[in-house]
């Protein structure tokens, strides 16, 4: 049995690591999509698609799980939702089962007849993406929320000052 797992993981955090770790109890190998992987240098999606890779690999080697037991796939997002599971599936290994906690992607792989499974969140008011920005702009405690190694790919690339310089930009265009 093979799983696909997509996200933005903007950054990776523990909420991701912890899925997959239980995505891997029920299937053998997992596909992890990075999606929006066009994006970055923006305040919603601040990091690079290879930066996200680079986080993923790393994160999933400090938990002792084996490369050979994951795929990572960065992909584009594309205008035509309809279309979209044909391009996940064009772009991935093949797979039987999808997790996912996001509705449209629920809907979209339903609809084309796959098992869509909702993983529980696990404790999600502080493993999110949306609250680990929030506090890396705010100065507040934002590496408690990611795996060590995921911190220290965001000082390598100097993250902070990106997010920082993107916020002063932002602002200054409203
Ligand atoms: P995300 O990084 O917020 O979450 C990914 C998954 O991680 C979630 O579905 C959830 O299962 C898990 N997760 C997150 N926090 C967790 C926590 N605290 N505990 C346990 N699990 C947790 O990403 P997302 O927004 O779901 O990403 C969907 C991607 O699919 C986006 O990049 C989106 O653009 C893409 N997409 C594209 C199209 C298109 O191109 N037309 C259509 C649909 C979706």
């Amino acid at each position: 049995m093979r799983g696909l797992l997509v996200g933005r993981m903007q950054p990776v955090h523990q909420g991701h690591l912890q899925v997959i770790k239980r995505i891997l109890n029920e299937v053998e190998e997992v596909i992890i999509g990075i999606g929006s992987a066009q994006l970055s240098h923006t305040i919603k999606d601040p990091f690079t698609a290879g930066e996200r890779v680079m986080m993923l690999s790393k994160a999933l080697a400090e938990n002792g799980i084996p490369a050979s037991r994951y795929y990572i796939i960065p992909v584009q997002d594309i205008e035509c939702n309809s279309l979209w599971v044909a391009h996940m599936e064009m772009l991935t290994p093949p797979f039987n089962h999808v997790y996912s906690g996001n509705s449209l992607v629920q809907r979209l792989f339903t609809e084309k007849g796959y098992q869509v499974t909702q993983p529980p969140l696990f404790n999600r008011e502080m493993y999110s993406g949306t609250e680990v920005r929030r506090r890396m702009l705010l100065g507040q405690n934002w590496e408690e929320l990611l795996p060590e190694s995921v911190v220290d790919v965001i000082n390598e690339i100097d993250g902070i000052s990106r997010i920082n310089d993107l916020a002063i930009k932002e602002v200054s265009e409203i």
